[in-house]
């Protein structure tokens, strides 16, 4: 017997919610004008009233073509997907689970979230693979977003919270150093910070091999090579040193380990640095200069410094300048880095990376064990040990002892993984590729089975935005018939497989449970509820009870650390694992532009995004186009070690001479991440997304 359909409520006529995409979680209005949905921008904290163009767009994803309402699956290889109902559906794979554990083990099975997984799925997730599947190998794509932001912010002061600090706090900064960050782009209604901070008299300097819409409204703009973020920060912490600018009664009271890091930058003089980056000494001196000498300044890293081989490296040669400055804990001042997926915050707190349990938990620590199992109401060798990081989970994929079955939720990660044609030779090679979507990515295109879920406005859920501010989105529309939400798939799994009891379907009872699994943690939503969240405006973690009004700075009286002192790190630069040769004389780096995001899977179906940017290109210095005989709008290959990539070229004076830039929002032939160079970080494990060694030729050329 098929299962019943989800029933939803009718239509409300306007519903008080938050954008589906990025970690700003800008807040808006959903409303029915009565013949279709559109979305009003709303004046929350964050957004101040301001959408960018995803954001106003929204609504369309709710009526976008190709809306998956019945399950589909793939009888034998070769087969087409078929639709079917949810009872065959969910059969076939419990059926194919079982025959899987019975003959290779419980680690067989692997499972992939996405950073867009609402805190309740995100948590439910954990657990499910953990108790319903007990397998260890769960992981997430925020290993390919947050992991180095995360690893440094951990060694640095204890705790990883993207931003210590509410957004509010921007204007206050009388300087602020932006490393890899495009805001203009990636979180346009953010802008307004910086322009007001601007206005105030406070002065913005972007480091970025390309001069972004945000680099091209700084007063200062750091265009280094690719690759080379860590000897930039300590080049500005030589500097800084030499200068007499750094905050010695801060490094002597609120920090350890300063010597280490400037005995580690006595060589980093600007001349020096300047060969390695690029970026000349003179605006390194000025860079040390406007921040060592503003009453209050800020540094913040994104994804440019962090989805590096040295990603860690990079992020931590920032922490020391930003702590020798003396500035996290003091106002208007700190470090930080932005979040990009919308949950990519909660995401990562809460037991969907292959080595933690609930509220920044560790799986590999006994009492944080011991804490969550009772929770969860089982023994604390119920718990397996931590699993496979992302990369390694990928490369286990069909191997002998690895993973057979892989359940992606909430990711793409055909077109977001890098060498991504290599990617997807693994998913074929699986017993079953199982995966939620509302939409045919390019993922379930490849799937056994895929189940057809709800999408952002069609259920409830909190999210946790950039500032560690934990918000609700909550369900407006009825779901299509045939649909359901990702916690009752789990659910049916869950009860088929004899184990129902460990799977709740209503998110406010997960949240609570959450509540409860998060106490004592670091990230501790013990004191969050709905209700707070809604009379508040978001509540800030850790918000330890009811009592607890919740944390916007949990830098003020001290850092995280047992000590409660912030440490420095002994940073050397290193540069990226491949470098441009005569084969591949280009540095190709890779981000997001403004109509899209991630792996385009929701905005390429929205008309009006994908009709503004319909395809993939690559931004070309015209001097380096006219060299190779590439004119602005000609057909191009971008090649690399892992493959070739066609799409147009577009030529800008705001590249570096040396650098080519993809979009990674397309897939098939424009795929940028066909390119990109799997290499990781040795800690955080995050792939080197932002540097490969390319070349770029007119595509006619190959046919000569
Ligand atoms: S995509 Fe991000 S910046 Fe744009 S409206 Fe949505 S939350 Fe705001």
């Amino acid at each position: 017997m098929d299962a019943p359909t989800l029933a939803g409520p009718p239509a409300l006529p306007e519903t008080e919610t938050h954008c589906p995409y990025c970690a700003l979680q800008c807040g808006m209005t959903l409303a029915h004008d009565g013949a279709s949905w559109g979305v009003k921008a709303r004046d929350f904290p964050t957004n101040r009233g301001g959408l960018c163009r995803k954001g106003w767009a929204a609504a369309e994803l709710l009526s976008a073509p190709g809306r998956l309402t019945a399950p589909l699956i793939r009888s034998g290889p070769g087969e087409p997907q078929r639709e079917t109902t949810w009872a065959e559906a969910i059969d076939f794979v419990v059926t194919r689970m079982r025959a899987l554990i019975r003959s290779y083990g419980r680690d067989s099975l692997g499972v992939f979230g996405g950073g867009g997984l609402t805190n309740e799925k995100a948590y439910m997730l954990g657990k499910f693979a953990r108790l319903v599947l007990g397998t260890k190998n769960i992981d997430y794509n925020g290993r390919y977003c947050m992991a180095s932001a995360a690893v440094a912010a951990q060694r640095a002061f204890g705790v990883d919270r993207g931003l210590p600090f509410p957004l509010s706090d921007i204007p206050g900064a009388g300087a602020v150093l932006l490393v890899g960050a495009n805001p203009a782009e990636t979180m346009p209604p953010l802008m307004q910070y910086f322009d007001e901070q601007k206005k105030r008299g406070g002065k913005l300097i972007v480091a970025d091999p390309r001069k972004t819409p945000t680099a091209a409204l700084a007063d200062l703009h750091l265009q280094l090579t690719p690759g080379t973020d860590a000897a930039l920060g300590n080049g500005l912490l030589f500097v800084a040193i030499r200068d007499k600018l750094i905050d010695e009664p801060y490094i002597a009271e609120r920090t350890r380990g300063f010597d280490f890091a400037k005995r580690a930058v006595a060589s980093y003089w600007p001349d020096r640095v300047e060969r390695i980056t690029g970026v000349p000494a003179a605006d390194i001196v000025l860079a040390a200069r406007t921040l060592g000498n503003a009453t209050s300044a800020m540094v913040l890293s994104a994804r440019g410094a962090e989805q590096q081989s040295h990603g860690v490296d990079n992020v931590l040669a920032f922490t020391n300048l930003a702590l020798a400055l003396g500035l996290p804990g003091r106002q208007y001042s700190g470090f930080g880095t932005f979040t990009g997926q919308g949950n990519g915050q909660g995401g990562r707190e809460h037991g969907l990376k292959a080595d933690q349990l609930p509220g920044y938990r560790k799986l590999s620590n006994a009492a944080d064990r011991a804490h969550v199992a009772a929770v969860w109401g089982v023994a604390e060798d119920d718990l397996p040990p931590p699993g496979l990081p992302a990369g390694e989970l990928f490369d286990a994929l069909g191997e002998r002892g690895g993973i057979r079955a892989l359940w992606v939720m909430g990711a793409n990660p055909v077109v977001s993984a890098p060498k991504a044609a290599a990617l997807e030779e693994r998913l074929a090679r699986l017993d079953l590729l199982l995966v939620n979507d509302s939409f045919l990515s390019e993922t379930a295109a490849l799937a056994d089975v895929v189940l057809p879920v709800t999408q952002w406005a069609e259920e409830d859920g909190t999210l946790t935005n950039l500032e560690g501010r934990v918000l609700r989105r909550k369900r407006a529309v009825a779901a299509p018939a045939g649909v359901k939400s990702d916690l009752e798939v789990m659910k049916l799994v869950a009860e088929a497989l004899g184990r129902g009891h460990h799977v709740e379907t209503e998110p406010q009872a997960v949240f609570e449970e959450l509540r409860r699994a998060s106490a004592g943690g670091k990230a501790d939503y013990a004191g969050i509820s709905y209700e707070r969240i809604e009379h508040e405006h978001g509540v800030f973690w850790p918000c330890r009870s009811e009592a607890d009004r919740g944390t916007e700075r949990p830098f003020t009286e001290r850092f995280w650390t047992p000590d409660g002192r912030a440490r420095f790190h002994a940073v050397q630069y290193r540069p990226p694992a491949e470098e441009p040769d005569d084969q591949f004389p280009f540095y190709l780096t890779t981000g997001r532009i403004v109509t899209h995001y991630q792996s385009g899977a929701q905005t390429r179906r929205v008309a009006s995004l994908a009709g503004a940017e319909p395809e993939a290109f690559v931004e070309i210095h015209p001097s380096t186009a006219l060299g190779l005989g590439i004119a602005d709008g000609d057909l191009v290959h971008v090649i690399t070690r892992r493959g070739r990539a066609e799409c147009k070229a577009r030529l800008t004076q705001g590249i570096r001479l040396d650098t080519l830039f993809m979009p990674f929002h397309f897939s098939g032939a424009g795929r940028a991440n066909t390119l990109t160079n799997d290499a990781v970080d040795p800690v955080s494990k995050i792939p080197e997304f932002k540097v490969a060694a390319a070349r770029v030729e007119r595509a006619a050329a190959l046919h000569l």
